[in-house]
């Protein structure tokens, strides 16, 4: 499966920003052709003539998701995961796919090859069977034309072109039963376009380890391409690379998952301790003098007739003196009355008067 970008066959820029679209959305495949005049040239002057005419009718480029040409080249249009301008009311539910033929024109073996496999790769990357349709089945029109109609009502069936033997699961969650819902699952669980519970759990533990911007809608029981694109996110995370970033989650990808998401480095309280200023002495008048005296009165120091004030008073010498009564270690050397308070004296009374 070959998709030529949008900047190999030379797209402009959007006209604008195609909304985003979950693969988990899409349901129904359209099929188009150009209408009725029939087109002669395969190449980037197919995507480029209908590019012309989308941006002159205000459109933000090509509207449909893919275009496909006679020789079989498939180019992208608005792609996998942008809303397309193809089918109203069909847009966000329907990949819609030009077939580049008009009129009464036979549509090729090869393009309809790439159109087949553009459906079955629609298919595995949703992770259901999606409705085949043609553009007549959304709305009003003659659109595909009657030969792309009957080839989409037949099953769309392609040439020489093997379809998958085993077609994405269309559902169900029987694997999820015997589960405990909390250990690893076993690989088997996270099948793309296979439901089982763990997919519900891994997405909700994906969305709190800070991935849900992954989801526009879910999480839910299906692995789909979100979910495997947000694991790989947090497998990236981890500074894994290679097959252990793959999206599918293992042992240890789980293990991680389900434990607590780490916090951002906790930075410690600042620490309310203060430094006492030199200049507060007995008898100095200091703007700190009114916090020693809170300090001592609010450790069990007081009380400081007269407080609080500037001044290192009788009252305040005193207060500081029972204090180093309390803790004599704290007394300056020999004294046996200290009423001066010290560096390391002003710390312990902050620790006392509960100061952290
Ligand atoms: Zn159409």
């Amino acid at each position: 499966m070959n998709v030529i970008s949008r900047s190999s066959w030379g797209a402009k820029p959007w006209n604008g920003t195609p909304s985003y679209v979950a693969l988990s959305q899409r349901t129904e495949f359209f099929i188009h052709y150009d209408g009725a005049t029939p087109i002669n040239y395969t190449g980037v002057q197919v995507p480029q003539a209908i590019e012309r005419t989308h941006i002159n009718q205000g459109w933000a480029g090509v509207g449909y998701n893919f275009v496909v040409d006679q020789a079989g080249n498939v180019y992208e249009g608005r792609g996998w995961t942008k809303q397309g301008a193809h089918c109203p009311g069909h847009n966000v539910s329907g990949i819609g796919v030009q077939i580049a033929i008009g009129g009464s024109q036979e549509p090729s073996d090869k393009a309809l090859a790439a159109a087949r496999a553009l459906y079955d790769e629609a298919c595995r990357k949703t992770g259901r069977t999606l409705a085949k349709k043609g553009h007549r089945d959304g709305i009003a029109t003659a659109c595909p034309g009657a030969k792309l109609y009957t080839w989409v009502l037949d099953g769309m069936p392609a040439d020489g072109y093997d379809t998958p033997t085993t077609p994405p699961s269309s559902g169900g969650g029987s694997g999820s039963s015997g589960w405990n819902g909390k250990s690893f699952p076993g690989a088997s669980a996270f099948k793309l376009g296979q439901s089982h519970a763990a997919v519900t759990v891994l997405g909700q533990r994906l969305v709190a380890h800070g991935y849900g911007r992954f989801y526009k809608e879910g999480p839910g029981p299906r692995f789909t391409e979100v979910d495997k694109d947000a694991t790989q996110a947090f497998q990236k995370a981890q500074g894994w690379t290679g097959t252990d970033a793959d999206g599918y989650p293992g042992t240890e990808t789980w293990k991680r998952l389900m434990t607590a998401p780490a916090k951002g480095p906790s930075t410690p309280p600042k620490s309310q301790i203060v430094a006492l200023n030199g200049a507060v002495k007995p008898g100095a008048t200091h703007a700190q003098v009114k916090e020693l005296q809170q300090l001592l009165v609010k450790a069990g120091y007081g009380p400081i007739p007269g407080a609080y004030t500037t001044l290192y008073g009788a009252g305040t010498q005193k207060a500081v003196a029972r204090f180093h009564t309390k803790n004599p270690h704290l007394k300056g050397a020999g004294l046996s009355y200290d009423p001066a308070i010290g560096k390391k004296g002003f710390v312990e009374l902050q620790k006392e008067a509960d100061r952290k």
